[in-house]
């Protein structure tokens, strides 16, 4: 398979990618006219030039009348050697009065891999503090720790996207690329066409469920118990692939007995999935080559791993997996979600996905970044575990590009948090609702100003190219990080005369790791188009496809787990007798931090509503448009009612772009996976606690 770019004769412009998801689209931006234009990439091969509105909008946060240009000092404008003094004077009072673990850092997936590795390097070399963390803790950690169980190594996508077009089943579980990554819909356009059938396992009829051949209207929280079921239904129906489980796996035989529990009378008590849709999903995925997608739905719940080990079962036991157009693979959600989790940002993790807990490990890394081994600090706490903590054991914070008092779960309880620490700094480039708490804020730059690289959803690494300057009074969070790490004595180490030279420094860290970016160069990645990891060499063509001969734990092989289906941390009960489910928008990213300050995409989606079946609303006599209170054991949270035949009338589901009194997170549920630590976004006990009419737009 060619990877490479066609050579550019189309019209003028920088090459560069989205700022928002992990499908990471190419995008062209020409500079040439009066106002930035932006245009899909025909010749990057994941979107092949299309984009969704928040792709080709995303110009307007560039010069936006709300960007911040200067650093702010509890609120007033302050020069950035203030703001800079302010940190570190803070950092190192701390740390003096009440250990080094008393300070932490929290990142993000939509920070560089050069920004990533350098945030995880300056909490162990220049704070020296264990507790760094990121918010892709919230979004991808469960499936990361399945595959690495499961397969030996976590990637995404272990294929390229292309490779949907070439299934016969493809079965999505708890995810709506439609309208979170609309560019994909066309890889699926193109596997219906060749005669392809699909599969749609989610509580509410979404437009990629509407599209589907057979949609499984599931139970919030029962994905576990389907893939059991299917997975009964492929063995009592003789579907397995015999050779694949004989040759290629290890733990079947535990799996058999665990799923003899799974009946599907039984299945369909715990998931509402009829069983004749059951027996019809098993036989089609059988008939492959057939593909397993994940989302959020059955990660973000607090048996998240043990409900992706599931499905992973469920492919190895068809035997589909490691060939083309089959396999098992997560449709990653942040713009640098697989790429921010490979470089040490994570609490356990040092570059290359090497483990903290490890002694080679900690050497190897030690050795490159000139430190001894035993300098660096240990495992540190997992993201909502060390926000949780702040104020009490943790008193001082630096985040970078996250805005945790929307995007944490029990958002109620992280603001009181990050209103308790003694010093919390922030670094973004608009005022999002994080740094409005904060003591110092620092402006930074954004995507279409800075170079660096991304790596997507497939693992492949791309390269975010500089096509405009920065605004007078901005710096890149590089620039931060050494400038603190220069406060702090150790300036040296952070002393690089481009991102490129972060990322040369990168490449030694991960050398022999399991994310091996060593033979990856940003000239490779210009000429190529993107190199997939895992890439030992520069004469080495990068690893587009994993598993075709085998799996990356010792023995060579996949590994069967036998997992329960278990009820949620909260279940509906008397009390709070719905479900309560969160979800996107297609025209909102995340926390809303960006896609809140872009005109068309506000005014489409000016705030959020909540989405319930008309018999739901019948019963409390609301129509649509009505005002509603939900409440949970947290919080309560007014929102604006959407009637849809499309969701079951005992969930209600809203999106969580909003802060404020709009925010769907002070809602959820923060019950965490015993081994990823994901907190269950996807599912609480809520009810309904008021309802008023109304006749103008809730938060107008
Ligand atoms: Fe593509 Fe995602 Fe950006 Fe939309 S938000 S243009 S799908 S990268």
């Amino acid at each position: 398979m060619s990877l490479a770019l066609p050579q550019l004769d189309s019209p003028p412009g920088t090459r560069t990618h989205c700022p928002y998801c992990a499908f990471q689209c190419g995008t062209v931006l020409d500079t040439t006219g009066d106002a930035l234009q932006i245009r899909g990439d025909e010749t990057f091969p994941v979107n092949a030039g299309q984009l969704c509105v928040k792709g080709w909008t995303a110009g307007e946060l560039l010069n936006h009348p709300n960007r911040l240009l200067t650093p702010l000092v509890r609120g007033k404008p302050a020069s950035w050697d203030a703001a800079l003094a302010e940190i570190a004077d803070a950092f190192r009072r701390i740390q003096q009065e009440h250990g080094r673990d008393a300070v932490g850092l929290f990142g993000s997936g939509a920070l560089t891999n050069e920004k990533a590795y350098l945030l995880g390097k300056f909490a162990r070399v220049a704070l020296k503090t264990p507790h760094v963390d990121y918010n892709g803790r919230y979004c991808m950690s469960s499936a990361a720790a399945a595959g690495n169980r499961a397969f030996g190594i976590d990637r995404g996508l272990p294929f390229p996207v292309s490779d949907i077009a070439l299934s016969r089943t493809l079965f999505v579980v708890g995810s709506n690329p439609f309208d979170t990554l609309p560019p994909i819909a066309q890889w699926f356009e193109k596997q219906k066409a060749s005669g392809g059938r699909q599969i749609v396992a989610d509580p509410r009829r979404t437009p990629t469920a509407r599209a589907a051949d057979l949609h499984l209207q599931l139970t919030p929280g029962s994905d576990l118990a389907l893939a059991n079921g299917l997975l009964f239904v492929v063995i009592e129906e003789r579907l397995l692939d015999a050779t694949f489980i004989r040759e290629r796996t290890t733990g079947f035989d535990a799996v058999r007995r665990a799923v003899l529990q799974y009946y599907p009378a039984r299945v369909e008590q715990l998931t509402g999935v009829p069983e004749s849709q059951l027996r019809l999903a098993a036989r089609w995925l059988a008939d492959g080559p057939s593909m397993i997608l994940t989302g959020r739905g059955p990660e973000q719940q607090s048996k998240g791993v043990d409900t992706v080990l599931a499905f992973i079962n469920l492919a190895l036991a068809l035997g589909q997996v490691g060939k083309v157009g089959a396999g098992y693979g997560c449709l990653t959600g942040q713009g640098n979600g697989q790429g921010g989790r490979e470089h040490g940002q994570k609490a356990d993790q040092l570059p290359g996905y090497r483990l903290i807990e490890v002694d080679a490990d900690r050497e190897h890394v030690a050795r490159v970044w000139g430190v001894e081994p035993a300098s660096l600090p240990r495992k540190g706490r997992s993201a909502y575990e060390l926000l949780d903590s702040l104020g009490t054991s943790i008193r001082g914070l630096l985040v970078m590009g996250s805005n945790v008092a929307v995007a944490s779960p029990h958002a109620g309880r992280i603001i009181d948090r990050l209103k308790s620490l003694d010093f919390l700094a922030v670094c973004d480039a608009f005022v999002n609702e994080t740094a409005e708490l904060a003591d110092v804020v620092l402006p930074v730059t954004q995507w279409a100003e800075e170079d660096g690289t991304m790596t997507n959803l497939e693992g492949r690494v791309i390269r975010r190219r500089q096509a405009v300057e920065p605004p007078p009074g901005v710096k890149s969070d590089i620039d931060v990080l050494h400038e603190l790490a220069e406060r702090l004595g150790c300036g040296e180490k952070f002393t690089f005369a481009s991102s490129e030279a972060v990322f040369d420094e990168l490449r030694r860290a991960t050398a022999g790791a399991v994310a091996d970016y060593s033979g990856i160069t940003y000239d490779r990645i210009d000429r190529e188009g993107g190199v997939f990891w895992p890439c030992p060499s520069e004469g080495h063509r990068g690893t587009p496809r994993l598993f075709a001969e085998r799996f990356h734990n010792a023995d060579g092989r996949a590994k069967f787990h036998a997992v329960e289906h278990r009820a949620a941390g909260e279940e509906p009960d008397a009390e709070f007798p719905l479900y309560f489910t969160t979800g996107r928008y297609q025209e909102h990213y995340n926390s809303g931090a960006q896609t809140r300050q872009v005109t068309r995409l506000i005014g489409a989606k000016p705030v959020p509503r909540v989405q319930m079946h008309p018999e739901l609303a019948s019963r409390f006599g609301v129509d649509a448009g009505w005002l509603m209170t939900v409440e949970s054991r947290r919080g309560r949270v007014e929102f604006s009612a959407e009637l849809s035949h499309g969701i079951r009338p005992d969930t209600l589901f809203a999106p969580f772009h909003w802060g404020g009194r709009h925010a769907a997170n002070l809602l959820t549920n923060p019950a965490l996976d015993p081994t990823s630590r994901m907190p269950e976004f996807k599912l609480a006990a809520v009810r309904i606690a008021g309802v008023r009419e109304r006749a103008t737009e809730a938060g107008a």
